[in-house]
């Protein structure tokens, strides 16, 4: 079968490999569509570690069940699976919390498991029951519930803060997971105001539904959003990029008791980064963290694209078949498109 195979920084390949093995208590899944994820251009930027030569990179997965295994009773050949990223243990201090996001032994596919971006996807137990494996609702394309791995990020941290009717909601970043920001804050009833600083995205942005865009080459963003919020500054601002500059601007453009969402981690290299502290102090802001979700989320997001409540053909603005990874790879890199899906090959 074909499969991207990655191999280091700047090393992605199409190559012919062996079917994956079935196991007894897994599945083979057929995968017809696989998202290219902001980790994934992270490694094949930066390189990513795991204890093998190659690794199979790609968690936004949905495809068809084509194999399963002798102890696999609650599956059938032919079920339109979408698998998500995290996979956790049920046994540490967090797990026992129900906060499998937080898992000590955390695992991720495309890591510690061979990924998405293959003809065929070996599914062991360890995902399949402690995973994100969740049934496609019906009349949902497989294109479309790739999707919903980062629109369950986004649905959880915006419940954990609880964007509510009539806030404004400022989004930094103009990249897939802030157009999914802004139509999950628009879903919640909230005026989302988007930030960007890419012709070409604000562009693509504009058909998402932000209530304002602000280009953040043009103008000063705090003076800006403090403009559409009679001065006072927004209820909620969501930092869905890697940039210490937003994230200082972020807890400048809230107004008193705004909730601030580090939403986009820093470089590993440098994450330290400053906060005018006594803007927290006397305004009484509050500083969320916010890193991957609870598997509840991940159905959740299925059901709410299957409603169009997310609008995927505005978030995914291009495909290319599996045999073209590297050029898809190329172009998400470019930023030029919003989502890049790799589809099953004709
Ligand atoms: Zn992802
Ligand atoms: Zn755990």
């Amino acid at each position: 079968m074909k499969a991207a195979i990655f191999r280091g920084p700047g090393q992605l390949a199409v190559e012919e490999i062996a079917y994956p093995e079935l196991p007894p208590d897994g599945l083979i899944l057929q995968v017809k569509a696989c998202g290219i994820c902001g980790s994934d251009l992270r490694a094949y930027q930066h390189g990513l570690r795991f204890d093998r030569e190659w690794q199979i990179l790609g968690h936004e997965i949905a495809g068809v069940v084509a194999e399963v295994g002798r102890d696999v009773p609650d599956y059938q050949v032919g079920e339109r699976l979408a698998i998500a990223a995290d996979v956790h243990c049920q046994q540490c201090y967090y797990c026992r919390r129900a906060l499998y996001n937080l898992c000590e032994n955390w695992q991720v596919i495309g890591a510690h498991y061979a990924g998405g971006m293959a003809e065929y996807m070996q599914v062991p137990e360890a995902i399949l029951r402690r995973g994100m494996v969740h049934r496609m609702p019906e009349g949902l394309s497989f294109v479309a519930a790739t999707v919903a791995e980062p629109a369950s990020s986004v649905l959880a941290s915006q419940h954990e803060i609880a964007v509510d009717l009539g806030e404004t909601v400022v989004v930094i970043g103009d990249g897939p997971v802030g157009c999914l920001h802004v139509q999950v804050a628009r879903a919640r009833g909230a005026r989302p105001i988007l930030i960007g600083r890419r012709a070409e995205r604000l562009r693509l942005a504009e058909r998402i539904g932000a209530w304002r865009i602000i280009d953040a080459r043009q103008a000063d963003t705090v003076a800006a959003v403090r403009a559409l919020t009679e001065g006072r500054g927004a209820d909620v601002a969501i930092v869905a990029c890697a940039s210490k500059e937003a994230q200082a601007d972020a807890v400048n453009m809230v107004r008193k008791r705004g909730r601030v969402v580090l939403f986009g981690g820093l470089p590993k290299s440098d994450p330290i980064t400053q906060l005018d502290s006594n803007r927290i102090h006397y305004d009484e802001l509050h500083i969320y963290g916010a890193f991957s979700y609870h598997p509840r989320y991940h159905r959740m997001a299925l059901d709410l694209l299957a409603r169009g409540q997310i609008e995927t053909d505005k978030i995914v603005t291009a495909t290319y078949p599996l045999v073209r990874a590297v050029a898809a790879f190329e172009v998400a890199l470019s930023r030029a498109e919003l989502k890049v899906v790799l589809t099953a090959n004709e």
